[in-house]
Formats: C-alpha cells, structure tokens, sequence
C-alpha cells in the first residue's frame, strides 16, 4: 500500500500510534493530536533542529527506511550531546513523495522509536507534506547540564581558552570509510567491513560522555559532524584562538587502518559523520572526563594563540603536514570536511 492511499490523517493516526506505544514521559501534558504538544519544562532549556534530503545527506541506496529514521534523531541528539545537555521532546516534519510504500514509512518510525528509547526521547508533534523529494526534519529540545545553584553548564564554541588541550571521543574515519565500502571504492575484510559500514549507516552521538564534560567543567566543544579539522575550525573561528594537532594522536580504529591503509588519516582528519566530540579544556579537567567515561577520551592537541585561526596538523617532530587530500567520496583536496555545497558522492 502506498501512503498516499492512507491519507494524511490515516497517516498521523499511524505514527500516533507507534510513537505512544514507545512510551509517554511523565513532563508531557499534550501529545500528537492536538494544535501543539505542550510539557512541563524547567532550567535552561536547548533547542535544535536538522534536515536530512534524500540525494544530499544520504540515499536509500546504502541506508534502510530505519535507518533514516534513527539517524534523522540521532543528528539532533549529537548538537545536545555538544551543547552537554539531555535531549527531551522533539518534533518530526516529513516531505514524503505520495508514493511512498506504508511499509517504508513503518519502517522509518520504527527507527525513530529505536533511537528514541536509546536516548529519551519522544516525539510529540510534527508536520507532513507531500513532496517528490523525501527529507526528514527533527527539531529536538533539550535541558542543559546545570551546577548545585541551578546555573547553566553549557559547552560553547566560543568557550575554548589559550592552552586548552583539544580531546576527542571515540575514533574518527569509521563513518566515511564505511561509506566508501558501500559505494564499492575499496574491499576488505568482512569484519572490518561490517564495523565501518555500520558506522556510516547507524549514528551514535557521544550523549553520555558529553553530559559527564559538562558537569566536570568543560566549557567548549563541538561535535564532529563535517570531520574533524573542518568542526575544529568553527571552534577556532568563535574562540579567537589557533589549534595544533598532532597527527599521531588522531583515534582511529584498526578496522580503519587495516581497511584504508594510507588513507585512515585523511579519512579521520576530513571524514565527517563521525558524531564524536571534540572537547576542548584545561589538560586536568580532561584526564577527569578520560576517568569518567567508558569509551575513549583522546587528547589530539592544543589550542594556541593565533590571529589567523589556523588548524594545524602536525607531524611527530612538530613540522607542519599539509592536510591530506580525503580520497573520492568525501572531503575536499583543501583538507576541508563536508561541504553541503558540493555534490554528494553518490550523485557522481
Ligand atoms: P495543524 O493543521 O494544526 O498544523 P496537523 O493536521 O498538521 O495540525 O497535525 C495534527 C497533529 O498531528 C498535530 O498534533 C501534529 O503535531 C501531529 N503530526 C502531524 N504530522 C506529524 C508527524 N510527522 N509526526 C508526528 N506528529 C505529527
Ligand atoms: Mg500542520
């Protein structure tokens, strides 16, 4: 059945239903249904929202309807993660062409009730148009970490100081490399070619870890969502600061090095979607999130002066690299990351 024979109203009856059977939290008021969804909010409240357009951020060539769904709020879940708040109510708007298969659909809200569960979130309104190019928009609120006196604990990209150690979550290069053993570029091992490809098609914002920083007094970050130099950048440019990298402390998987080998680098520096966070603080406040969290907390380098806001990727011996070109598919030869105004690698 395609959904244009369920109806708009047959259709927001269906993602009702499965979203209440997913669970109701107790701050909600008003749900689906009524002319807005209305909840119990107190602190410092975040607000965030991201689209996802078939052909442009992904192609259902590689990624499943669930998966799209799952990554649709788990985008939104990682600007939270950044900001080191706890994701609350969000909103769902789809542009469905009419002849969209009810199953498919079923399958996108199933993956938005997976990632939902997983990070605590509910969705309590949204919107659908009929539109011949399928895009998903999330918009997710938030609460912000907040200290003993109710005073917001919020991680800025403005808030990175001279001297900060810059540190990263998890491994970086995962996601775009597993999109480049989707698109048939390069083979390897089935194990590591089933690691990176689910990489690349199932997000997992750093929600907890981000929390953790928050609370233990780091006050910027980003979350790596363009790749690692390009997000750095942003911190640079609002912080009025520089930033040095070592290039041999940059986490990479060994599923990465194996399958790419001579390519991991440029991958893990210009990749994007890794949805890790770059946190940026003094080196003590740092070791404290390495011994507080269970993944990987890795120090990369440092902030530094710098009028012209420049990321530098270094070498063992301190000379500067010249940022590695990131192979076809991602990146750009300048070293920038993801560029929403160049084409997607899967329209080439
Ligand atoms: P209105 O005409 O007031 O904009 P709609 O007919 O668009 O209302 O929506 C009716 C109800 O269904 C609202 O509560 C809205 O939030 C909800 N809704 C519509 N589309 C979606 C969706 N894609 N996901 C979740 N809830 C939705
Ligand atoms: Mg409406």
């Amino acid at each position: 059945m395609k959904i244009s024979e369920l109806g708009e109203f047959g259709l927001i009856d269906r993602l009702a239903q499965a979203f209440a059977e997913a669970g109701r939290p107790d701050s909600l008021l008003v749900g689906i249904g009524d002319d807005t969804a209305a909840w119990r909010a107190s602190g410092v409240q975040l607000i965030t929202t991201d689209t996802l357009i078939e052909g442009t951020h992904f192609s259902l060539r590689y990624w499943s309807w669930r998966d799209l769904g799952w990554n649709s709020l788990a985008v939104n879940v990682s600007d939270v993660a950044a900001m080191g708040g706890t994701p609350e109510q969000a909103l769902l708007t789809l542009a469905l062409p009419p002849e969209t298969a009810v199953a498919d659909l079923d399958e996108l809200t199933a993956g938005l009730v997976e990632a939902g569960r997983e990070y605590g979130t509910a969705i309590v309104g949204g919107d659908i148009v009929a539109c011949d190019t399928l895009m998903v928009t999330v918009a997710l609120t938030g609460r912000a970490a907040v200290d003993a006196d109710g005073e917001p604990l919020l991680m800025t990209r403005d808030g990175a100081r001279v001297g900060d150690v810059i540190a990263v979550t998890g491994y970086l290069g995962d996601s775009a490399g597993g999109l480049r053993l989707l698109l048939g570029e390069q083979e390897t091992d089935p194990e590591a070619a089933e690691y990176l490809k689910r990489a690349h098609l199932r997000h997992r914002p750093a929600l907890a870890v981000g929390r953790t920083a928050a609370r233990l007094g780091v006050r910027a970050a980003i979350d790596v969502s363009d790749g690692l130099l390009q997000d750095l950048g942003h911190v640079c440019h609002a912080s009025g600061l520089g930033a040095e990298v070592r290039a041999a402390g940059v986490p990479m998987s060994p599923a990465l090095v194996r399958a790419f080998p001579g390519q991991a680098l440029a991958l893990a520096c210009s990749g994007g979607e890794d949805y890790q966070l770059l946190l940026l603080a003094p080196g003590h406040t740092i070791q404290q999130v390495q011994r507080a969290s269970k993944g990987p907390v890795s120090i990369i380098g440092e902030m530094v002066a710098d009028p012209e806001h420049r990321v530098r990727l270094l070498d063992a011996t301190g000379k500067e690299l010249s940022l590695p070109a990131a192979p076809a598919g991602g990146g750009s030869a300048s070293g920038g990351g993801w560029d929403h105004l160049r084409e997607a690698p899967w329209r080439r």
